[in-house]
């Protein structure tokens, strides 16, 4: 199994991606929230005790965060909302992270935006 280091260097972009899978659900996961826009599942690889996605169920070209154009302000203004929502959901009133990976050096591995909602444990910082 490589480490999220290791899938980076070799990630790129893809026509479906594993997320368009969960989304079709071709694939399964644990969903914890859905809407029209947005999906919300469990991390299969979790760094903390409450990890989540959020990611947009049609990426509309948003492989990564890098993509955005002024035309995806209210998908991604829905995402940021819709993170803070389920992290009220999973009872992260005592706080929580939000992280969206980049590219290789941000360790991004599936090019399909999506925030990662850390959190249900004290987090250090900063992270390396
Ligand atoms: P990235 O490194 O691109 O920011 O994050 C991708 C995340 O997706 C990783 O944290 C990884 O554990 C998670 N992931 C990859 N494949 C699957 C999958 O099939 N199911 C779920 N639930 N998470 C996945």
């Amino acid at each position: 199994m490589s480490t999220e280091e290791e899938k980076a260097q070799i990630a790129g972009e893809e026509e479906v991606t594993i997320f368009d899978k969960i989304v079709a659900k071709e694939i399964p996961a644990d969903v914890i929230y859905e809407d029209d826009l947005a999906l919300a599942f469990r991390d299969i690889n979790a760094t903390a005790k409450v990890h989540f996605l959020v990611i947009p169920k049609d990426r509309q070209g948003l492989t990564g965060i890098s993509k955005s154009e002024e035309k995806h302000k209210e998908l991604l203004g829905h995402l940021m909302i819709t993170a803070a929502k389920v992290a009220e959901q999973e009872n992260l009133s005592d706080g929580y992270r939000i992280v969206i990976n980049e590219g290789k050096f941000g360790c991004q591995s599936v090019y399909h935006l999506h925030i990662h909602v850390i959190g249900g444990e004290q987090l250090g910082w900063p992270p390396t």
